[in-house]
């Protein structure tokens, strides 16, 4: 499988440390609101991602956190905590909005087919780990102490940027822009490891270290959390874009600097949801939520069908209109999957199924491709061969696209079985029926049209479905 390594800037086959297991940290939410759809499709980047290496034999290790703590207005170690924010907001505790979030994130997952991590860690269960490495770094040169804070000292570098060509003025310009600046810092890009002097008198959590009562940075939960359960040689770490600066450079930073050697091997980050005036927002506009798009009726699998028609590495625009095309396709391929007999009682032909998995796997070995894996599935419809085998080969694709397809076409089946069992009878208009469909499949369009017409001046409409054609009363 070739993956595109943001580290590198290229798409680099995947070889892991250790093909026993492979090793696959994921950036959690912070829990102060909900996700909304565009954290959601990072999510089911990674989850795609996670499953494909399971379906091609790799056992995988999966890890994300929670972030509950830490984690400030701005990505640059300057506002106020994100968490005490919302708890201000709903007029609750930090832990009760961390709780209900958590929860509402991972509900939202379940209705998007989101496998659960091996491992969900909230930033709040590791402050040993983080005030174990801070300590080596502090004792190692790479960290120091200022104004109360402990920060890491970026000039001990001799590589800091590591996802950008930008020039490195014109980045931290853009990260400081409109913000006070922290005057205890050396270099421009240090960040704090651990804050023992808020600006924020109300930061809810606080905990001992050996430099005073206080709390962690943002970036280093997810170096203490990855180290903790993954160890030292990491294979994949993901993320939306906005997360490779500053949060990866200064994870790389501080987990490469305490452990002395490399730590990630491939950087995997999903770009964008945007909407039509820019970028996705829990504030401005519209709040694009899972609950939205139940509230207006779509299915949040045909979401995840959205999001896997297009590739991981472009922007996304979602509007109404396009979700609306996404639900049209969708139903459309449910509905040639629900045409296939699932009782035919032949057997799969397995040199066929060969072929159609090396379709499936020729898109998703570039670089996730997940619209040529799509594809694949109307490909199977195609195939040359029996509904036993498009059945099994559907199946088992939709272990990793996760569209629930073979339930929605047996729900289709169901409510088909359903219509026909209250279907009202009648011999003159059964029989019409009957003569169009042998019109049709004589290509005589000018009969069937007639019989249409005629049996609307009865007053009834007709409905061609994939279990052939039905009528009802107007
Ligand atoms: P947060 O809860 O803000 O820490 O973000 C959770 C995840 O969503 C992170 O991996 C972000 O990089 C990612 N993310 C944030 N905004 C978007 C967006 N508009 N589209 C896709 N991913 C996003
Ligand atoms: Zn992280």
């Amino acid at each position: 499988m070739y993956l595109y390594n943001s580290a590198t800037r290229k798409k680099e086959l995947f070889v892991p440390n250790n093909p026993e297991l492979v090793k696959m940290y994921t950036c959690g939410p912070t829990v102060y609101h909900f996700a909304h759809i565009g954290n959601l499709r990072t999510y089911i980047m990674e989850d795609v991602l996670e499953k494909y290496l399971r379906y091609v034999g790799f056992p995988v290790k999966r890890v994300m956190n929670i972030t509950d703590v830490g984690h400030l207005t701005s990505d640059a170690d300057e506002g106020e905590d994100k968490m005490v924010k919302g708890a201000k907001r709903e007029n609750k505790t930090v832990m009760d909005i961390a709780k209900f979030y958590t929860d509402a994130f991972f509900e939202d997952c379940r209705k998007l087919n989101i496998k659960r991590p091996d491992v969900v860690e909230p930033a709040t269960n590791c402050i040993p780990e983080y005030i174990t490495i801070i300590t080596k770094l502090l004792d190692t040169g790479y960290a120091y102490q200022a104004g109360g804070n402990i920060y890491f000292d970026s000039s001990k570098l001799e590589k800091y940027y590591i996802f950008n060509d930008h020039n490195e003025e014109d980045l931290a310009v853009g990260v400081r822009e409109g913000v006070e600046e922290d005057t205890n810092k050396r270099n421009k890009n240090d960040f704090v490891l651990w804050f023992t002097k808020s600006k924020f008198e109300d930061q809810a959590l606080k905990w001992d270290s050996p430099w005073g009562v206080g709390y962690p940075g943002w970036h280093i939960e997810c170096s203490g959390i990855s180290l903790k359960h993954l160890g030292e040689d990491l294979d994949i770490h993901c993320g939306g874009i906005d997360n490779a600066f500053p949060h990866h450079t200064n994870e790389i930073a501080q987990s490469e600097s305490y452990l002395g050697h490399p730590w990630c091997k491939y950087w995997v980050h999903a770009m964008h949801l945007n909407t039509n005036d820019g970028k996705m927002s829990k504030s401005k506009g519209e709040f694009l939520t899972v609950s939205l798009l139940e509230k207006k009726g779509y299915d949040p699998v045909v979401y995840r069908f959205f999001c896997l028609q297009s590739h991981y590495r472009k922007n996304l625009v979602f509007t109404w209109e396009n979700l609306d095309n996404a639900v049209i396709a969708y139903g459309k391929l449910i509905d040639k999957i629900a045409a296939l007999k699932t009782d035919s009682g032949e057997a799969v032909d397995e040199a066929v199924m060969q072929s159609l998995r090396e379709r499936f796997k020729k898109g998703l070995d570039g670089d996730l491709n997940t619209s040529l894996g799509i594809t694949a599935l109307y490909d199977v419809l195609k195939a040359k061969t029996n509904d036993a085998t498009k059945l099994a080969a559907l199946d088992e694709f939709d272990y990793v696209l996760s569209l629930d397809l073979l339930k929605n076409a047996e729900k289709v089946r169901e409510e088909a079985r359903k219509a026909e069992a209250a279907e009202e009878r009648d011999p003159v208009i059964d029989g019409l029926v009957a003569d169009r469909t042998a019109a049709k499949k004589a290509k005589n369009f000018a009969e069937a049209d007639r019989i249409r017409d005629e049996l609307k001046a009865m007053g009834i409409e007709i409905i061609d479905t994939p279990q052939g054609t039905k009528w009802k009363r107007i």
